[in-house]
């Protein structure tokens, strides 16, 4: 007999890795709360090149709505610009949910409320109960799964923002502005739209007083908000794992997800029979960066604004340096060449290395 696979939520971590189950044979149930897949929206649908590259299930056109060529940061009206071609798409992520849905057996509107983990999995749901021999918790950052079934992971969460602007996009940049916790982004979405945001605390008023002060008027088309889950630890349970925003598969420096949230899936399709080989190869590939570029987040969240600026500027005049080693899909390449950079050992390198240790 095949296994049965329930997998709970139907975001990109869900979608996916059922299409690669499928793929190989399986034919997994998705239980989706929401009505539709691929709405309601809550992210900006930045991703690195390498994550198009890579995919399995490859992107088709209409999901990309647009290349990005580089980035500017800003620290007040200090700012340094990093260029590389075709270094990132934004994508529509409504779309990409969806494509990544087809031909998968769904039941939307179907909200898991509880498990039983005895022989089998047993899964009530607002609708019904299922049994099932692997359960993939791809349910986001509030995951039923990963409470219901008792996994230790205790994610910290960050909320955010986004507005879509109407506002012509100047170049093919994202514009991004350093305000610990996180950052205020600009994203370039169409010739006619921007996708501007932020993550920290009171996003919408941190974000309106934002476009204040940048003279934002464009006229606000839509408003999402959402959760970013950061944390490290258990993401396997005997038949059950945890996948995506559930898992905190979250780069811990920007909030990015869907790169994370697709490695992980792809672990977890090829590891079905014993998830703990899952849980194994995530963190053996992606545990080491997880947890450098926790530690930067907590010296970056308690930097005085001194130190910050002293840092910012060593990143501004070495914008050569991050050209050549900067990886949009593993951030601390390029804090480890800093942390044995002099100038930036000078400022920081005892913190950091410590740290990095
Ligand atoms: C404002 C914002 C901007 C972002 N921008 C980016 C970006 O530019 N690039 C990037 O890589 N990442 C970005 N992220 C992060 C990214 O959106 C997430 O990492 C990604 O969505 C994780 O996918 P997921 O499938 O794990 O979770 P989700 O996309 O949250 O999907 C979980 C699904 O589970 C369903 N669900 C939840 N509970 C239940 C239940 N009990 N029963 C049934 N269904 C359930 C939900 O309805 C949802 O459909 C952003 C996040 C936010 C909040």
């Amino acid at each position: 007999m095949p296994m049965n696979v329930i997998i709970v939520g139907g975001g990109v971590a869900g979608c996916y890795v059922g299409q690669l189950l499928r793929k190989k044979g399986f034919t997994p149930l998705v239980l989706e709360e929401h009505s539709e897949i691929g709405r309601p929206v809550q992210c900006s649908g930045l991703i690195g090149r390498e994550t198009v590259d890579s995919a399995k299930v490859p992107f088709p056109r209409h999901v990309i709505l647009r290349r990005i060529d580089g980035a500017t940061f800003y620290l007040g009206e200090n700012h340094f610009t990093i260029e590389r071609d075709n270094a990132a798409y934004v994508v529509d992520r409504g779309l990409l949910d969806k494509h990544f849905s087809q031909g998968l057996c769904i039941n939307c509107g179907e909200k898991v409320i509880s498990l039983e983990n005895g022989t089998q999995i047993t899964v009530t749901t607002t609708k019904d109960q299922y049994t099932c021999d692997r359960l993939l918790g791809c349910d986001g950052p509030f995951s039923v799964v990963r409470k219901e079934a008792g996994f230790s992971l205790n994610p910290s969460f960050y909320p955010a923002a986004q507005y879509i602007v109407r506002l012509a996009p100047e170049d093919d940049f994202v514009h991004l502005h350093v305000h610990p916790p996180f950052f205020f982004w600009l994203i370039p979405e169409t010739e006619e739209t921007m996708r501007v945001g932020y993550i920290g605390p009171q996003p919408v008023s941190h974000l309106n007083r934002f476009m204040e002060r940048k003279e934002i008027r464009g006229k606000i088309l839509e408003r999402q908000a959402g959760l970013i889950p950061l944390g490290y630890g258990e993401i396997v349970r005997k038949r059950i794992a945890l996948i995506g925003d559930s898992a905190c598969q979250v780069k811990p420096l920007t909030g990015g997800g869907i790169y994370y949230s697709m490695k992980a899936s792809e672990m977890a399709a090829q590891c079905l029979e014993d998830l703990r080989d899952y849980e194994k190869a995530w963190k053996k590939n992606f545990g080491t960066e997880i947890k450098i570029c926790l530690r930067i987040r907590k010296i970056y969240e308690t930097m005085s604004r001194k130190n910050l600026t002293r840092v910012f500027n060593v990143f501004r005049e070495n914008t050569s340096i991050i050209e050549t080693v900067a990886d949009f899909e593993r951030h601390s390449s390029i804090i480890k060449e800093f942390a044995t950079n002099p100038i930036m050992f000078r400022l920081v390198g005892s913190a950091v290395r410590e740290l990095l240790r």
